[in-house]
């Protein structure tokens, strides 16, 4: 077994395990490989393990990615952050996109997905504990920007998605991931129908999976330590 497929299933076995401890159903919970920073061979070595949804989150690098693995019927997940400029590309080459924190930038990904395309699923990313990079919109600004999104034709709303600060124990991870959980909620009581809330990363997967996570995204794990530096 490669180093990959090992670290997989430790994964697995980590998801599945939060499931059965926090009463949830192990389908519950989707796995997604964050493979920004590691180059397509790594990523076919996740296939190979079974893995087909890959989170990445610098465009340019991940399209030269989708394009070299364009032979696998993988399904892939922007979830960094998304300027003006970068919509297009988005838009043409991804299924999903996590980091969506602005009209704008949705109205774009609509306007710009290819005719014929699937609409292109979305998640509006929420500062949920005011961290201090600032990425994503306001918990209570947080309904206003879904129910535009939600008119827009091209893209689909499926959740929300949180970057929390980490924290420092599991009750304080939990405390954090139970406010995005409560927003998700009161987001489907409002009349949405959402089905998809991302959250919970190596560090911290098991609170997210406890406080209701629908989609952990998860790198380190899998694929080891990065050597460059992330930009967020
Ligand atoms: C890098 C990254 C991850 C994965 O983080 P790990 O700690 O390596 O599992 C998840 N979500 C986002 C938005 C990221 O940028």
């Amino acid at each position: 077994m490669t180093m990959i497929a090992d670290n997989l299933q430790k994964v697995r076995t980590r998801i599945a395990t939060a499931c059965n401890t926090h009463g949830r159903p192990p389908e519950a919970v989707t796995l997604l490989a964050v493979s920004k920073t590691f180059g397509p061979q790594a990523v076919r070595e996740a296939f190979a393990a079974g893995q087909t949804a890959f989170g990445e989150n610098y465009i340019q690098e991940a399209v030269d990615k989708i394009v070299a693995l364009a032979d696998l019927p993988l399904e892939w997940h922007c979830i960094g952050p998304i300027q003006s400029n970068k919509t297009r590309l988005v838009a043409e080459h991804f299924d999903w996109a996590h980091s969506v924190d602005r009209l704008k930038i949705a109205q774009r990904l609509s306007e710009q997905r290819p005719k014929g395309a699937a609409p292109l699923n979305v998640c509006i990313q929420v500062n949920i504990d005011g961290g201090p990079t600032k990425a994503g919109v306001a918990p209570e600004d947080a309904l206003a920007l879904a129910q535009a999104v939600v008119a827009l034709p091209n893209v689909r709303l499926r959740g929300i998605m949180t970057i929390p600060e980490p924290a420092i124990d599991f009750e304080a991870a939990c405390a954090v991931h139970m406010r995005a959980r409560a927003l998700f909620d009161a987001l489907n009581a409002a009349g949405l129908v959402l089905d998809t809330l991302s959250m919970g990363m190596t560090g911290d997967l098991e609170a997210a999976i406890a406080s209701g996570s629908t989609m952990v995204r998860v790198g380190t794990a899998i694929f080891g330590g990065r050597t460059y530096p992330t930009r967020v």
